[in-house]
């Protein structure tokens, strides 16, 4: 039988205008998380809240890389804008993940996760270009499938994708001055959350591919001024369903071509 895809976002508001697109499903419980079996469009994929922060999403992505088999993960939610052109509504694909909180200096150098020799983990390239190519095509749609006064209502215009670092740590960035310290020593960080990072971790243990895709919702500093819930609910989770629907019905090369 077909392996399952694996999606998972930190918060229930976050995968909102997904779950309700699962057919054939069927939920079990597993430490204290609900575990969403079923397809969508005709994919098997098992869907899962991870709870916030590093140490939740980390074991989410365990529990199920353990226990349902999956071919591959994506963790997708909202994250923080942090190079100077990533706007709310944009969404960024990380080619490579940080944890910004990791510092065992001077044992290891700043940001190095202990005894694995890297401080950034890389996505799965291919992966993450078939996201890319669903992204490109959904961005053009968006005004039209979400309604430009609706998104002008959260001052978004023309959201862009921006593909590189995406930085993840235990902390909701939401000064500005936190902000710039992560943009000086991490200056080419996208985007800032708070789990990517751990599951790119966990996959790279379990040699299992991985994608990120976070919608921006903030500027991680103490100007953000769209409401997070509600721009989570309306905008992030609906941008990540056209996504990932997109990204799962792609046609894929065949393996003659
Ligand atoms: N205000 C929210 C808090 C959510 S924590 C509430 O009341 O529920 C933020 C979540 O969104 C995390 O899962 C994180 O991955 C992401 N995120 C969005 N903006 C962020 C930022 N500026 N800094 C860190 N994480 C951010």
């Amino acid at each position: 039988m077909q392996a399952p895809v694996a999606i998972v976002a930190a918060m229930e508001l976050e995968l909102r205008a997904l779950l309700p697109q699962l057919t054939d499903v069927q939920r079990v419980a597993r430490a204290g998380r609900e575990i969403h079996l079923g397809r969508l469009h005709g994919q098997r994929v098992v869907l899962a809240r991870s709870g916030i922060g590093k140490v939740a999403a980390a074991t989410t992505a365990t529990l199920l890389a353990a226990e349902f088999a999956p071919s591959s993960m994506l963790f997708t939610g909202v994250a923080g804008g942090l190079a100077p052109d990533v706007r709310v509504g944009d969404v960024v694909l990380a080619r490579e993940l940080l944890q910004h909180d990791m510092d065992a200096s001077p044992l290891f150098p700043r940001y190095e996760v202990p005894l694995t020799g890297r401080a950034r983990f890389a996505v799965d390239a291919a992966l993450a270009d078939r996201l890319a190519v669903a992204t490109a095509a959904c961005l053009h749609e968006a005004p039209h499938a979400l309604g430009a006064s609706h998104l002008a209502a959260f001052g978004i215009g023309h959201p862009r994708m921006h593909q590189g670092l995406v930085i993840s740590g235990d902390r909701f960035v939401s000064t500005a001055a936190e902000s710039s310290a992560l943009r000086r020593d991490l200056p080419d960080a996208l985007a800032v959350e708070m789990e990517g990072a751990a599951v790119a971790q966990v996959c790279a243990d379990f040699g299992l591919p991985l994608a990120v895709l976070r919608v921006i919702s903030d500027r991680a500093d103490d100007s953000a001024h769209v409401d997070f819930l509600r721009f989570t609910r309306e905008v992030a989770s609906v941008l990540t369903r056209l996504i990932v629907v997109a990204a799962l019905t792609q046609p894929r090369p065949s393996p003659t071509a």
